[in-house]
């Protein structure tokens, strides 16, 4: 759009084509790239720090400009050798077909304004329920993530217990209705605690059920429930990687008349894995599952899954009506989630199971946690102490000398061959890795022990 001329196709071309050989040189170079960038690399950002541009600058000079500037300063989390948080890659088809899905700039509202992209989260959907083996009737939204997809159950979990005490709250509001009881784990993940907070439910509402020391909610203290109660179980411990005894909870809760939510952001997947499976027992006879996209499916940012049994309750509160709407003969997107102009994020989701099929995906958790334990193995040979019984593709792990220990970490990330984090659990600082990327490999995990030992030895030298 420099100096106002009128554009045309061509400089969309232009943009395009520099963007694919930008991204296609970022690619390429990405296990080569420092995993967290260096303080020089950091500092260069400034180039993109002006005063508000007046005139605008050529389309294929801004994109080399990022490329340019910004490329080296982006963490690289595609690569492999990032094991903080919980992140994914982005596959191959998943990463093509963003940069299509981008192209389309489809808008998933309605059947008539991206008729494709609606159709293709149809299908991603159904394929969803079958590898997570959830009930095939359920309601499947497409969110920013599981903190949206959180918020998104939890508030039809609230409008179905005031539905069954004959109070409609999308009339009424919340004013004035008396309590839920609200049940969560001691262990839930703090998107849990802001979902409900948003929506009306206090801290001091929350009644913590008692976890054990792998942060599963144990049964034998788990608190009272009735037809006014909001369950929230966990799949996947954020630290330990552990699950919910499900089989035991659930049933007890849902014949207590109680609604139970399933925080599964990363931990569900284990149930598209025949081997992992074991762990998820009993997860599908909750009401509701929030889980993640761009976590272990490995499809780029953003994308959660708000799940729910009862489509309809969920279509009620989310649903939007007004004359220009035509919606088709099944429920719109615009009716699962929260948003309503939203981006198409299920063509990446279609794109991802079509390229690994269901024996990729179970391949791709399978050999996580095969490395998590590659790495608790490592860590242990180096006399680390494994906290968690590592299960799934999360491992923490501590030494004695706290101070030690972070110095080791800051060593680790400084070197930039591989970057993790601290965190504390049962009252322990520890390091904590999660693998959850389809570009790791036994080679990373071992490149990213030998990087720990290093640091671990000039730490321990210094002494
Ligand atoms: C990451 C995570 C969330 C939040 O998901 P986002 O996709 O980051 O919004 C919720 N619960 C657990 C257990 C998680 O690991």
């Amino acid at each position: 759009m420099g100096n106002n001329k009128v554009t045309s196709n061509l400089e969309s071309l232009k943009a395009l084509s520099e963007a694919a050989r930008c991204a296609e040189e970022y690619i390429s170079g990405i296990r080569e790239q420092r995993v967290s960038p260096s303080s020089l690399e950091l500092a260069e950002l400034e180039r993109l720090n002006s005063s508000l541009p007046n005139k605008g600058q050529d389309a294929q000079q801004v994109i080399a400009d990022l490329h340019h500037y910004a490329s080296p300063a982006t963490v690289a989390s595609t690569g492999g050798r990032f094991f903080g948080l919980v992140v994914g890659g982005s596959t191959p088809a998943a990463m093509g077909a963003s940069i299509l899905n981008a192209a389309w700039d489809q808008v998933a509202v309605l059947e008539s304004s991206a008729p494709s992209a609606i159709y293709l989260e149809r299908i991603a959907a159904q394929w969803l329920l079958q590898l997570l083996a959830l009930p095939e009737e359920s309601s499947v939204g497409f969110t920013t993530g599981s903190s949206m997809a959180n918020m998104v159950c939890l508030a039809a979990a609230r409008n179905r217990q005031y539905e069954r005490m004959d109070i409609d709250l999308a009339r009424t509001g919340l004013a004035g209705a008396p309590p839920l009881r609200i049940v969560v784990s001691a262990e839930s993940h703090v998107t849990v605690h802001k979902a409900l907070s948003i929506l009306g439910i206090g801290k001091d509402q929350l009644v913590k059920a008692p976890c054990d020391n792998q942060g599963r909610v144990r049964v034998d203290t788990f608190p009272e429930l009735d037809e006014t109660t909001i369950v929230c179980l966990q799949a996947g411990n954020v630290n330990s990687g552990h699950f919910d005894p499900f089989k035991e909870i659930i049933p007890m809760a849902r014949t207590a008349g109680a609604w139970v939510h399933v925080d599964g952001a990363f931990g569900l997947w284990a149930a598209a894995s025949p081997k992992q499976r074991h762990l998820t027992a009993g997860v599908a006879l909750a009401d509701s599952w929030a889980v993640d996209g761009h976590k272990w499916l490995n499809t780029p940012y953003d994308c959660g899954l708000a799940i729910c049994r009862e489509a309809q309750t969920v279509h009620r509160v989310m649903t939007t009506q007004a004359p220009y709407l035509q919606a088709g003969v099944q429920v719109p997107p615009k009716d699962m989630v929260p948003e309503f102009s939203r981006r198409a994020r299920g063509v990446e989701v279609w794109a991802a199971i079509q390229e690994m099929g269901s024996e990729g995906v179970a391949a791709l958790v399978e050999r996580c946690c095969g490395f998590a334990r590659q790495f608790a193995d490592g860590l242990d040979k180096l006399g680390f102490e494994i906290l968690n019984e590592v299960v799934l593709n999360q491992v923490v792990a501590s030494i004695n000398d706290e101070s030690a220990l972070q110095q080791i970490v800051r060593i680790v990330q400084e070197e930039g061959v591989c970057w993790f984090g601290t965190t504390v659990w049962q009252g322990r600082v520890a390091l904590r890795l999660s693998v959850s990327s389809w570009a790791t490999s036994a080679e990373d995990i071992a490149l990213s022990l030998d990087s720990i030992r290093r640091a671990m030895e000039q730490v321990l030298e210094a002494k």
